[in-house]
């Protein structure tokens, strides 16, 4: 007769272990192990495919999870003291001891596994959690960016840029003299006494008596002559004004441009040569030029200056009162009793000069109808430039 110990010894070859376990949900289950040798396998179930059953199982409630808490009710339920796979681990005293090793690899084995899922499983949810936090905590990236406005240059330096352009161009120097300026630069030097009718069209803010804000930049023109000897190709821009009521043509504060040529055997011609190529450059090679008598006080001959029209090429509209000139500057041959104030030989010297306003300019070549707007900062006029 065999003994227990023989007949045991006698079954631990074989390589199937097999293990009843309770269905997941059965609590009173007694579960036990059995050599399949006894036992069929419908009745039992495999260890090794019990613990892919439990793999799968648990992958598939991982896939169902929503948070943390989730995630540790399943380490309860699979690892836990009475968890799965912890009461698989506690039947192993059951088995054989030649048995007991392999089933206790194969059960710490599935343990660690259980164990990185659950882990990684966790780090998962930790940062979509974290994300979720951030998207909480109201930092909106589709805000657009604060803009910058970035500032233009002003139409009328615009204006004074390019009319600068062209006479240095042409070898003229660029000269500044004060807006506060005195009676005899503004006038008397000019040609222009107290009692002169001309001063009439230039009623200017005074000061004092003899100090005043300079009407037009002609002063300059005498500064520049008192401190030196032709030959001179100057312009001076700048600020000027007058008591005029501000309306669609005219402004208390304007710009001009003055220049002025003297040397020996300047001419009417030269004076021509030099404001047609200005026209030319500024409004195109297409202008004609047109050259009327006027007068000024510290010119002899005087002409202003027209430029056919812009606007109907000549054919006369109604922003050039159907003429089909526009009038530009004034200018002239420079009056002998010009050079005479400032200790010229007039007999020796001769010159011109010519005068623009720069608003006249800018609203010529931009097409703009009334003078206010250069001054009113109006951004919607200004940004077009
Ligand atoms: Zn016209």
């Amino acid at each position: 007769m065999l003994n227990k110990k023989s007949r045991s010894k006698r079954v631990v070859p074989r390589k199937r272990l097999i293990i009843f376990v309770p269905l997941p949900g059965e609590e009173n289950y007694k579960p036990f192990f059995i050599l399949s040798r006894f036992i069929n396998d419908e009745e039992g179930i495999l260890l090794e495919n019990k613990t892919k059953e439990i793999k799968k199982e648990i992958v598939s409630e991982l896939n169902r999870v929503k948070d943390l808490k989730d995630i540790e009710k399943l380490r309860v339920e699979y690892l836990g003291r009475k968890g799965v796979v912890t009461l698989l681990l506690r039947k192993l005293g059951i088995l054989s001891p030649e048995e007991r090793p392999k089933a206790g690899q194969l059960l710490n084995q599935t343990k660690r596994e259980i164990e990185d899922l659950l882990k990684t499983k966790e780090v998962e949810i930790e940062k979509l959690e974290k994300e979720k936090r951030l998207q909480g905590e109201g930092i909106d990236i589709t805000l657009p960016g604060r803009k910058i406005d970035k500032g233009a240059i002003h139409p009328i330096n615009l204006v004074l840029k390019e009319i600068e352009e062209i006479f240095l161009s042409l070898g003229f120097k660029i000269e500044e003299g004060p807006e506060v300026e005195l009676d005899y630069y503004n006038f008397e030097a000019l040609n222009i006494p107290k009692d002169h009718p001309a001063r009439d069209d230039q009623d200017s803010f005074y000061i004092s008596r003899e100090i005043l804000l300079r009407t037009h930049t002609s002063p300059v023109e005498i500064r520049v002559m008192e401190k030196q000897l032709p030959p001179i190709r100057i312009i001076a821009t700048g600020k000027c004004y007058r008591r005029d009521a501000a309306d669609s043509t005219h402004s208390p504060m304007f710009h001009q441009i003055e220049g002025l040529a003297v040397d020996k055997d300047i001419t009417f011609g030269d004076l021509k040569g030099v404001l047609t190529f200005f026209v030319h450059k500024m409004f195109g090679k297409d202008r004609k030029v047109r050259f009327r008598p006027g007068y000024f006080p510290f010119t002899e001959p005087s002409a202003e200056v027209d430029v056919s029209c812009l606007l109907c090429q000549g054919k006369g509209c109604s922003a050039c009162g159907y003429s089909g000139w526009l009038e530009i500057m004034g200018a002239g041959e420079t009056d002998p009793a010009v050079f005479k104030m400032v200790g010229y030989d007039p007999e020796k010297y001769s010159g011109f000069a010519f005068g623009m306003g720069a608003e006249r300019i800018a609203m010529l070549k931009y097409g703009i109808n009334d003078i206010r707007l250069f001054f009113e900062n109006d951004l919607r006029f200004l940004k077009q430039f």
